[in-house]
Order: C-alpha cells, then sequence, then structure tokens
C-alpha cells in the first residue's frame, strides 16, 4: 500500500491513497516528538500552523514531523485515529479507500485560538475543525464575551483613531 503527499483542495498539501486500502487498515503512524502540551504551546506560541496531535487525555501531544502530518481534516472522513497501548497515534482506515483518494480525518480540534475555518467540501461540513463540543463552548464564551462588550463599547467611546 503506497500513499503520496501532494498538492490538496483541501489544504495546501494532503495524503493520496496510490493503491486500494482495505477498510480497517493502519496507513501511517502519527510519530514526532511526545511532549506536554503546555512546552508545546510554549514552543509554538508564536506559529500560525502546529502540527500538533493531543494524546491521551490531552495533557500530553505530539509534535508530528512525519508524512501523517499532512493528512488534512475532513468532516466526512475515510480515516480515523487510533491510540494504541503503547501511545502510538495511527491514522487508520474507516473504509474502503480507492486509489488517488485524499486520506482525512476528523481533527475534532479542542483547543487553540483564532477560527479554524473547514474547507473540506463535503455536504456535512460543519464549517471548522472544532469539535462539536467546542464549538458550543466557544458559542457561549461568545456570548458571553458579546454581552461584556457592548458595554465596554459605550464606555469607550473616543475620537477617531489617531493612525487613520
Ligand atoms: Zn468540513
Amino acid at each position: 500500500m503506497r500513499v503520496i503527499v501532494r498538492s490538496s483542495a483541501i489544504h495546501a498539501a494532503g495524503v493520496f491513497a496510490l493503491d486500494r486500502i482495505p477498510s480497517g487498515t493502519r496507513i501511517l503512524e502519527y510519530t514526532g516528538e511526545h511532549m506536554p502540551h503546555q512546552a508545546a504551546d510554549d514552543l509554538y506560541k508564536d506559529r500560525p500552523y502546529t502540527y500538533l496531535f493531543g494524546v491521551g487525555d490531552g495533557a500530553n501531544v505530539i509534535d508530528g514531523y512525519s508524512m501523517a502530518m499532512y493528512v488534512n481534516h475532513s468532516c466526512d472522513p475515510n480515516c480515523e485515529t487510533e491510540e494504541d497501548e503503547d501511545g502510538h497515534v495511527w491514522i487508520q482506515a474507516i473504509r474502503d479507500i480507492a486509489p488517488g483518494e485524499e486520506l482525512a480525518y476528523d481533527y475534532y480540534l479542542y483547543d487553540g485560538e483564532g477560527d479554524a475555518p473547514c474547507t473540506c467540501g463535503s455536504p456535512n461540513c460543519r464549517g471548522t475543525m472544532y469539535s462539536p463540543d467546542e464549538i458550543k463552548r466557544r458559542r457561549r464564551r461568545e456570548a458571553r464575551a458579546s454581552s461584556n462588550g457592548e458595554q465596554k463599547k459605550k464606555r469607550a467611546a473616543k475620537p477617531a483613531s489617531l493612525n487613520s
């Protein structure tokens, strides 16, 4: 079973099957340095993109450096990730994948800053790579922030910016 990295309609580069991959196949291991989540956040605090994969309860991450880190997110994925008993993370086919198909799994992002818009193009696209639970948490936070924001705006009425 062979896979290649090439340019993707979803995002930048992606990983594509060259051969048929039967459902259940472990395709790639998500290899990289295992480190505490906080250490990774400090390391990458100024970078817009990171290739971090949360493992276990999310306290640790894998700082990806292999082909697996190029596998894109999709809301209608053909792969999932599986963590084995030794803490290795595998990207595994959840259905038969045809030659030429792009591999994708659902990232279910649960933290991070800013938007993580999804461009997977599937009919059931959530519009974001955040997990459904994280979307709910963010909506609650936004609702709180916007009610505070209204009050701040009234108090902060100032002359137009000097920079303009
Ligand atoms: Zn999507």
